[in-house]
């Protein structure tokens, strides 16, 4: 039996985003050998790409084999060594998942916590530096998908920088639709996934390492724990040796490099212009239907908004439908928000005004079909407050 083509469904959970047709169309392309030349070529312009995007000048500057998870596995694996030590930031699933994967490398881990919807703090990370002055890196979660939280960098790198520390950060639902500015911020260590704001299909992380970085790199005293991840192998593919390590996914590369080329084309600023503007809009419109948002305004993320689910009303019951009937995906609550929260992600391809009208439309039919009532006109017509 042939494949079965998939209904278009309107992604607006916390990830994957809709993917544009010029990138599917360039996924759909004849498949090249990993070392073929035109194929170098296109890697070539890929990590060009990638460090316009990253906003840096680093030299090993890639994309890793994998999910996003696999950047946050390929950034740990190799900066920790057993018995060192590592301050990760938690307020949400993806620290606690850095948290796990650092301790996995056999490092000793400092959690540094914050309550689920805020930001770690400064004085908290301080703290804690203060005594742990022995601590190699600092992990931190720039954008937490989970809560919706933008975390601010610049307070937490200054104090990381003064202790000596190594500043690792996860910018899987930043980069391509928040600054994430990688030399600027002097960020040692930055991961992202494909299909966030980058707007490609879930496949490919790309990762970025600075010089102070690789100097430590260099140092190890023991081999990296994964074959597939050592850092030394990826190198010499990605760099000028093309040395085979494991076969490219070729036709993700493709997809990727679409991907940055849109970017490219629409300009960074306005790109982050564009997911200010309809997270915005969102936020008005949903206060227009009764539904309240999560974070305050200063930390909330422009790329991922949660909302308290209204009292009274079904989770599941309401998600099903708007899959269903509406044709749009949101994401729900994961640990203590999970039955209390929706997630809905504007990122990459998803940012626009036709799919912040058409969400707030469909969820007004779909509360006041379980008993919220809300009206559609007042949402639209407060979320245009923020497009005049
Ligand atoms: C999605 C996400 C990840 C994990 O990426 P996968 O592609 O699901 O492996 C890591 N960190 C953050 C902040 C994320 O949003």
């Amino acid at each position: 039996m042939h494949f079965k083509k998939p209904q278009e469904i309107l992604l607006l959970g916390p990830g994957p985003s809709p993917v544009h047709s010029r990138i599917l169309e360039a996924m759909g392309q004849h498949t090249l050998g990993h070392l073929d030349p035109e194929f170098l070529d296109l890697m070539n312009q890929t990590t060009e790409l990638l460090r316009y995007v990253f906003e840096t000048e680093n030299r090993i500057t890639f994309p890793v084999s994998g999910t996003g998870s696999a950047g946050m596995e390929a950034a740990l694996v190799n900066m920790l060594e057993p018995g060192e030590k590592a301050v990760v930031g938690v307020n949400g699933v993806f620290g606690q998942r850095m948290s796990d994967v650092a301790s996995r490398c056999g490092a000793e881990v400092v959690e540094v916590e914050a309550p689920w919807g805020r930001p770690v703090e400064p004085e908290i990370l301080e703290q804690a530096l203060k005594k742990h002055p022995d601590v190699k890196l600092v992990g931190l979660v720039h954008a937490e998908t989970s809560t919706g939280v933008l975390q601010p960098l610049d307070s937490l790198v200054e104090i990381i920088h003064n202790c000596g520390a190594l500043v690792l950060v996860d910018a899987v639902t930043s980069l391509g639709g928040i600054p994430v500015e990688v030399d600027r911020r002097e960020l040692d260590i930055v991961y992202s996934g494909n299909q966030k704001c980058l707007g490609a299909p879930p496949g490919l992380a790309p990762i970025t390492f600075g010089d102070r970085a690789l100097k430590y790199f260099g140092e190890r005293k023991n081999k990296v724990q994964s074959w597939y991840l050592d850092l030394s192998f990826l190198i010499r593919y990605w760099g000028e040796e093309r040395l085979y390590h494991h076969t490219a996914p070729v036709n993700m590369i493709y997809a990727l490099y679409e991907a940055l080329s849109i970017i490219k084309e629409e300009g960074l600023k306005d790109r982050f212009a564009r997911h200010l503007l309809h997270s915005s809009a969102l936020v008005n419109g949903l206060k227009g239907l009764g539904v309240e948002t999560v974070v305050p305004e200063e930390y909330r993320l422009p790329s991922l908004t949660s909302v308290s689910i209204p009292d009274g009303i079904d989770d599941a019951e309401v998600r099903h439908r708007l899959r269903h009937e509406h044709l749009i995906e949101i994401g729900g609550g994961l640990g203590p928000f999970k039955g209390k929260v929706w997630r809905i992600g504007l990122m990459g391809n998803g940012s626009q005004r036709g799919n912040v009208e058409r969400l707030l439309k469909s969820l007004a039919v779909t509360l006041n079909s379980l008993g919220h009532s809300c009206s559609s006109a007042e949402a639209i017509s407060e979320a245009d407050k923020v497009y005049r």
